[in-house]
């Protein structure tokens, strides 16, 4: 496809080589500015451009599906991807006005390329985001397999005996969910990546902007099962708390709850944010997860029918949680065709 002034992906092409072209066709969805359109029978279906050339170019996807040309996945993800490897924050951010749209819509596609563009349509820096990705995900492994071996260190004697009052008075153990800056999350599978809780956040409050960049807003110990999270502001977390679904429990205390992949986390308010009380040394955080695991067994003490429902209805469940998460990324791309 080298000599057309087109970019549609071979899934979206289907191997279908005819297509019917109208000037100045439609509105690109993004710059709003008119392209000409490209229509073509692909999968039994009719198929047709929504962005114009020079911003499927600016951005490196498909005119079509508008996924990544190179990586065929969403530009977000792409974007977060080379985020992780590169340490620095990578994004494409779309005008909102007019003018800055049209600013935009100037720059030559070829050569102007926004947020993780740069890398993907590059054949040069594309391998060395892949050799980046490689030795990040090896690292990831290995850092596993030394929290794996720390943890099998610690001696039930020694989690026994420690004493982890200290924390716990820092820590909101009788909180519930009102109104704070910050807010105190346990019921955390230490499998779960810090990213996936940052991730479940800022969809909840529609923005990846929620932290603040003077000081740390995410502080997870996976061996403790628990963390805290700061806003950058009391609206976004407001917005947050009123976002998170919400439980009574035996003891008439309300707490949230925040599905991520496959484990619900609990949260309360912890106006005392303190990043310490997570606990440090391996035996303090072992203890402090025991203290939790009855934390989490008495929030959900009358919830013994749900925790006993058969195998095959939770896997259901999670299927229709992940398929849920499937149309919000569909829909969120829609909202741009819009
Ligand atoms: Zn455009
Ligand atoms: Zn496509």
């Amino acid at each position: 496809m080298s000599n057309t002034d087109f970019s549609i992906c071979e899934d979206c092409l289907g191997g279908q080589t005819r297509l019917t072209r109208s000037f100045n066709g439609a509105e690109c969805k993004i710059c709003t500015l008119p392209f000409t359109v490209y229509h073509f029978k692909a999968n039994s279906k009719v198929n047709r451009t929504l962005i114009c050339h020079n911003c499927s170019k600016q951005r490196n996807v498909c005119q079509c599906c508008m996924l990544d040309l190179q990586w065929h996945i969403p530009v977000e993800l792409r974007d977060r991807i080379l985020s992780t490897v590169q340490g620095s924050q990578v994004a494409t951010q779309e005008a909102q006005n007019e003018m800055m749209k049209r600013f935009i819509a100037l720059k030559n596609g070829d050569t102007y390329k926004v947020g993780g563009a740069s890398v993907t349509s590059d054949s040069v820096a594309t391998a060395d985001a892949v050799e980046s990705i490689r030795k990040t995900v090896g690292r990831l492994q290995k850092s596993q397999e030394n929290r794996d071996s720390a943890k099998a260190r610690v001696t039930p004697a020694s989690v026994s005996t420690a004493d982890v009052s200290h924390l716990t008075k820092k820590l909101p153990l009788k909180g519930t969910l009102s109104s704070a800056q910050s807010f105190f999350i346990y019921n955390l599978d230490p499998s779960i990546p810090e990213w996936a809780i940052v991730d479940a956040v800022s969809e909840l409050v529609g923005t990846v902007a929620w932290q603040d960049p003077t000081s740390t807003s995410v502080t997870i110990n996976h061996m403790a099962r628990c963390g805290g999270i700061r806003f950058k502001s009391v609206e976004i977390a407001e917005k947050f708390r009123l976002g998170l679904q919400s439980f009574v429990t035996p003891a008439k205390t309300t707490k949230g709850k925040l599905q991520v992949q496959n484990s619900k986390l609990h949260i309360v308010a912890w106006p005392q944010y303190h990043r310490a009380a997570l606990g440090i040394k391996n035996a303090e955080c072992s203890k402090l997860a025991q203290i939790l695991d009855k934390q989490v067994q008495s929030d959900l003490a009358t919830a013994d029918v749900a925790k006993s429902a058969p195998k095959p209805a939770k896997i259901r469940k999670s299927s229709k949680a992940s398929e849920s998460k499937k149309s919000k990324r569909t829909k969120r791309i829609m909202d741009i065709e819009l």
